[in-house]
């Protein structure tokens, strides 16, 4: 049962209440939503809806219809974040377990995890105690191999995980590990379910071989029903008659248990397909169908694995299925971070260090612009976000200190580079020092009620009405009006004359922040619409990981195969462009400033005979950041 109180109950009114269910036996969950107090009530209630609808200071009763109480998405509205080993499941990070099937010795754990930390796994996976078909097949290393997992961890800063397949192995999982995975054939083992509920750690549970999404959300409920709300839903196919492939991938699950439940769900592809080369491509499909993260079979010699060799992959394929679910992630809002762990460590190191002033990001306009959503993708919650009113605000507030870093748009897929901040980058003298790609997408937003054949104006900064020059093309009468933002463009339609004639362009979470309604969903001129955000700092970032892009700004004179000159230097060096862009300088005509991005590390070593005879070709040679 589900009891909303009204947004005036006073605090004697909501205990009594608490006390009523508590007093029946029941779990209770309190929350806050829009300002009003909601219990959540599971067990076996005496009372009657009625009884609770009385009560002073409710507002609403809503009995909560699924045979599940705790996971489901009635009782806890949000997505639940579980967190392992400082990675977010569930976050708009894309966490991606990778590992061997079992655990098989300390070279073979160090050099796949290894490999698997290179290519931006964030957890690392192995079976210490193996649940196999055949009494006669190898087993696990059992303690030994829970051993050598926590030596990963310790090497390799890797979260791990494991499965457990007795209540007897508790302690030792409490031990070394930071996860425990119930295996497919364990999901409805409710001693077990009920022991990992007690224990507290993360839990990865996963679906059964010929378990139904209801049987899978109702063990997910005795771990919950415990107190343990750690609980990730891991999908890794399904009996089917099908047997072309080891099982079937079930992808569908992914949107029935978002809409079902709060809890995160992770495609585990290697154990749904048994194949490696049907691996990668599952992968995908899930990125791209909305899942929270991946579950990964890789070891460093599978054709000589002691177990699911066939379905392991070779590093270098991970690798490549990294790189692939980097560039799917942002066309459904999420990000593959291959920076997340350096940026875990370094926040740790920090509070270690006792430093309690807290970092903050500049950032332009208010909550719900995208330059918000791109610091909260980056950064995640490890940043105080610091409203900026303009570009050169946020630059100045970097230069002064008063800001850690500033994270600003940069280059629209669309609408080009943006000029401004390469004036300011060269003006203040910050330097690039990350980077982040988000999917754009522009709707057509006003109040509640608004009728299209109404509108007269429309609200939106220009170089988003520049990404949507098609659909304002198609309604020329009305007026457009530039802002500064898209949050300010959504806050204009609070003014009363802006009630039932005008819209705004933005984003759906800030249409969702002021009340507003979608009248039109993705209204820009080209569905691959992407702006990249760099980050800048005072300083280059100096953290141990090697940095494999850098962006550099330079002029020559007007001579002859100038330009070519200088091409030619990162032709010989074998130096990859991936940008190149001219621009007039002010108050010399015909005279240019080149932009460039490449793949490599400027501040690097190995560069520095590049950057000599680039120093001795160019008028003028800035490293704007390595990255
Ligand atoms: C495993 O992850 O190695 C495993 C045995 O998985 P499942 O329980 O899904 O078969
Ligand atoms: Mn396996």
């Amino acid at each position: 049962m589900i009891i909303v109180m009204k947004k005036d109950a006073d605090e004697s009114a909501k205990d009594e209440v608490k006390q009523i269910l508590k007093d029946d036996g029941l779990i209770v969950r309190e929350m806050l939503e829009n300002g009003q107090a909601v219990f959540a009530a599971v067990g076996s209630i005496s009372k009657e809806k009625s009884f609770f609808e009385q009560l002073k200071g409710v507002d609403s009763v809503v009995r909560i219809t699924a045979p599940y109480k705790l996971v489901s998405r009635q009782v806890h509205p949000e997505d639940s974040l579980v967190n392992v080993n400082g990675v977010s499941i569930g976050s708009e990070k894309i966490a991606v377990v990778a590992g061997p099937c079992a655990v098989e010795s300390r070279e073979q754990v160090m050099a796949v995890a290894r490999e698997v930390k290179r290519y931006g796994g964030v957890l690392f996976r192995g079976g210490a105690f193996k649940p196999r078909t055949s009494p006669y097949s190898f087993q696990g290393l059992e303690e030994e191999g829970l051993k050598l997992l926590a030596q990963v961890r310790e090497e390799y800063g890797l979260g791990v995980v494991t499965e457990i397949t007795s209540i007897t192995q508790a302690d030792l999982m409490m031990k070394y590990i930071d996860m425990v995975q119930i295996g497919a054939r364990n999901m409805q083992n409710f001693e077990l379910l009920k022991c990992v509920g007690r224990m507290g750690k993360p839990v990865l549970l996963k679906r059964g071989l010929s378990s139904t999404i209801e049987e899978w959300l109702m063990s997910a409920e005795y771990i919950l029903s415990e107190g343990n709300n750690n609980v990730v839903l891991c999908e890794r196919g399904i009996r089917t008659f099908e047997p072309y492939t080891r099982n079937t991938l079930d992808l569908s699950a992914i949107p029935v248990i978002k809409n079902l439940t709060h809890l995160p769900v992770v495609i585990d592809p290697s154990h749904a397909t048994g194949m490696r080369e049907k691996v990668i491509p599952m992968a995908r499909a899930a990125t791209a169908a909305g899942a929270d993260g991946l579950m990964i079979e890789v070891h460093n010699d599978p054709d000589n694995a002691l177990s699911d060799g066939p379905q392991s992959l070779y590093p270098r394929q991970f690798g490549q299925l990294m790189r692939d679910i980097y560039v799917i992630a942002p066309l459904v809002g999420k990000q593959v971070d291959f920076e997340y762990l350096d940026k875990e460590k370094s926040r740790s190191k920090k509070m270690d260090d006792g430093v309690t002033s807290e970092e903050s990001a500049a950032f332009l306009g208010e909550p719900g612009t995208f330059s918000h959503k791109a610091l909260i993708q980056y950064f995640g919650e490890s940043v105080v976000p610091k409203s900026m009113v303009s570009f050169k605000s946020i630059f100045k507030a970097v230069y002064d200190g008063e800001a850690s870093c500033g994270i600003v748009p940069i280059e629209n897929s669309l609408s080009g580079s943006i000029h401004e901040i390469y004036d300011l980058l060269i003006a203040n003298d910050l330097k690039i020092t990350g980077e982040i790609t988000i999917r754009i997408l522009h709707n057509l937003v006003a109040n509640p009620g608004t009728q299209v054949s109404n509108i007269k104006k429309i609200f939106a900064p220009p170089q988003i009405s520049a990404q949507c020059r098609l659909f304002l093309n198609s309604h020329e009468s009305w007026q457009l009006v530039a802002v500064k933002d898209s949050a300010s463009a959504v806050a204009e339609l609070k003014k009363p004359e802006n009630k039932d004639n005008a819209a705004a362009i933005a984003s759906k979470e800030a249409a969702e922040m002021f009340g507003m309604e979608v009248l039109e969903e993705g209204i820009e001129s080209n569905p691959r619409n992407f702006t990249r955000f760099v980050v800048v700092q005072k300083e280059f970032n100096r953290a141990d990981s090697p940095k494999s892009k850098s962006s550099m700004v330079y002029s020559v004179g007007n001579k002859p195969g100038s330009l070519f000159q200088i091409m030619k230097i990162f032709a010989d060096h074998n130096v990859n462009l991936v940008k190149l862009e001219s621009r007039p300088i002010h108050g010399k005509p015909w005279e240019y400033l080149f932009y460039i991005d490449l793949e490599a590390d400027a501040t690097s070593e190995e560069f520095k005979p590049v950057l000599e005879k680039l120093q001795e070709m160019t008028d003028q040679l800035r490293i704007l950041g390595a990255y």
